[in-house]
């Protein structure tokens, strides 16, 4: 059985705390390999390492750490097939949607390649009579980054490597379910020149993440999982005065006007609804037809998809997939439970996927794609993230009422409306109350150079990931006054009032 060890100070480390996890391959049901749990004395020492680590690499010219940057992105175009397959393996996602993943990742890096610009801040000359004022972005100091297991390579590049680019140390902790990725990733920083204990991995649970969140050594601490972990992590670093950005959990909704084209929402919605089994942040799971006849209409478009969607392992010969298994037995026995109470709770189930049967693969963790129409928001299958292949209809007669109903919806991470009206889509992208919208888009997911983050129980803190809010989350601002010679030798008087022009 392979060992999944710590990455501290440059090198692959084996766990010493005698506590591990197994790691299983969902399309089978089988254990793949076992990561170690670290200790509080590990992780404390990966803190350490990083510690050490900082000075010199906060010093390191701006352009040295893009290049290391630069190479590590070719690297990662090089190594994409072999992650996408780790990824594949333990994650369970078909293989083209886990090289898509590592490409959304790379999309970072290659951001943060620019960082020498992004990082230059202010300066004005002549603030007052041979005074100029300039603004420093200095990087924090040791980082903290705790992963999901949904995106085990891309939302660490969330994170990373700006924190990296601008100067930082950094920490992972990736989702004990599927760690080779970072892992993986954590060797090829150290192939493209990194520096020992610039970036480290650490696995591990709440043992670990609770000395990331409280030791004084970590500066800030970036999080992406579910809301009442989400919530935990905010409080208690706060608490222990980090700078904290902690990404929780989602219901996204796509609102289909009457005019919208029935077709192109109904293809959005297979791929957005069922892709990664539902398994993703931004996926949508509550669809909102405006009228009975949109509704209906496309009802029978998605059962017609439906009907042609290929259900089984992400890693096959041939003809790929469109939908693999579920993380775990635990979550897709879940996620089942979900699908029995929204029949309890009165709601059409249209398309049953909890007895679907993969020939060859009888003990992997599937749930076929499942259709609800007719759900009211009082059921638990509205109400709460199911995180699985579940579709739920809930028909509404105006976008007002549509409108109602997503502001009064405990999150607000992403949102799409399908329509070929201007006004309807100007008024819904304005009052709207969710942080990423998409007009005819299904995962309006923005780009590296945009940031990422959701609004309400989706997002706690101020600043959302990568893009613009990326590089403020990683740097803290200095202004800097100068008044040189020149002007103090006219000026040789003391001032104690408070400085005006
Ligand atoms: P999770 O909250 O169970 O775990 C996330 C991380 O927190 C893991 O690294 C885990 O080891 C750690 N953790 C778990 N319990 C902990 C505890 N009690 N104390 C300290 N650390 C703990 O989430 P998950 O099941 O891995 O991921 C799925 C969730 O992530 C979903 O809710 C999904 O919506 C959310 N997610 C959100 C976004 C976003 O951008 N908003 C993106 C991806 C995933």
């Amino acid at each position: 059985m392979q060992q999944l060890h710590h990455f501290i100070n440059g090198q692959s480390q084996p766990g010493d705390s005698g506590r591990n996890a197994p790691v299983y391959n969902p399309a089978t049901g089988e254990q793949s390999a076992s990561v170690s749990l670290a200790s509080a004395e590990e992780t404390r020492s990966a803190i350490a390492a990083a510690s050490a680590a900082f000075p010199g690499w906060s010093n390191t010219s701006a352009l040295k750490r893009s290049r290391i940057l630069f190479r590590f992105k070719a690297l990662l175009e090089k190594h994409s097939d072999e992650l996408a397959t780790l990824i594949s393996r333990e994650h369970g996602k078909v293989h083209s949607d886990a090289l898509g993943e590592v490409t959304r990742g790379m999309e970072v890096v290659e951001f943060a390649c620019g960082m020498p610009h992004l990082q230059k801040g202010e300066h004005s000359l002549n603030v007052g009579t041979g005074v100029d004022s300039h603004s420093l972005m200095q990087p924090l100091g040791v980082c903290a980054g705790i992963a999901p297991f949904n995106f085990p390579a891309m939302v660490p590049m969330w994170m990373f490597p700006i924190a990296l680019a601008t100067g930082n140390t950094f920490i992972m902790k990736p989702s004990e379910k599927d760690p080779s990725a970072p892992l993986r990733m954590a060797e090829l920083l150290t192939e493209a020149g990194l520096p020992p204990g610039v970036f480290n991995v650490v696995n591990g649970d709440k043992e670990a993440v609770d000395v990331l969140l409280t030791d004084e050594r970590v500066e800030a601490v970036s999080f992406v999982g579910s809301t009442p972990i989400a919530e935990y992590i905010y409080s208690t670093a706060s608490a222990h005065g980090k700078r904290v950005q902690a990404l929780g959990g989602a219901k996204n909704h796509m609102v289909v006007m009457p005019d919208a084209d029935l077709d192109q929402a109904a293809d959005a919605l297979m791929g957005a609804a069922y892709g990664s089994a539902g398994e993703r942040c931004m996926a949508i799971s509550v669809a909102v037809p405006i009228g009975e006849q949109t509704a209906q209409r496309l009802r029978d478009k998605i059962l017609e998809r439906m009907a042609t969607l290929r259900v089984g392992p992400g890693e096959v010969e041939g003809q790929e997939n469109d939908m693999g298994p579920l993380i775990s037995r635990v979550h897709a026995d879940k996620v089942i439970e979900f699908i029995d109470s929204g029949v309890e709770q009165g709601a059409e189930l249209v398309v049953d996927g909890r007895d679907i049967k993969i020939a060859g693969h009888e003990n992997g963790y599937f749930v076929g794609a499942t259709l609800f129409d007719h759900v009211r928001p009082d059921m638990r299958i509205y109400a709460e993230e199911i995180f699985g292949p579940v579709l739920c209809l809930v028909r509404q007669e105006s976008l007002d009422e549509a409108i109602a109903l997503i502001n009064a919806h405990e999150y607000g991470n992403g949102t799409a409306i399908f329509t070929r009206d201007g006004d309807a889509a100007r008024q819904y992208t304005t009052r709207i109350q969710v942080g990423m919208v998409g007009v005819n888009v299904p995962i309006p997911v923005p780009m590296a150079f945009h940031s990422f983050g959701g609004w309400k129980r989706s997002l706690f803190g101020p600043l959302h990931m990568h893009g613009p809010d990326g590089v403020r989350f990683y740097t803290r601002m200095k202004a800097v006054t100068t008044r040189w010679p020149d002007g103090l030798r006219s000026e040789q008087t003391s001032h104690f009032t408070m400085p005006t022009l």
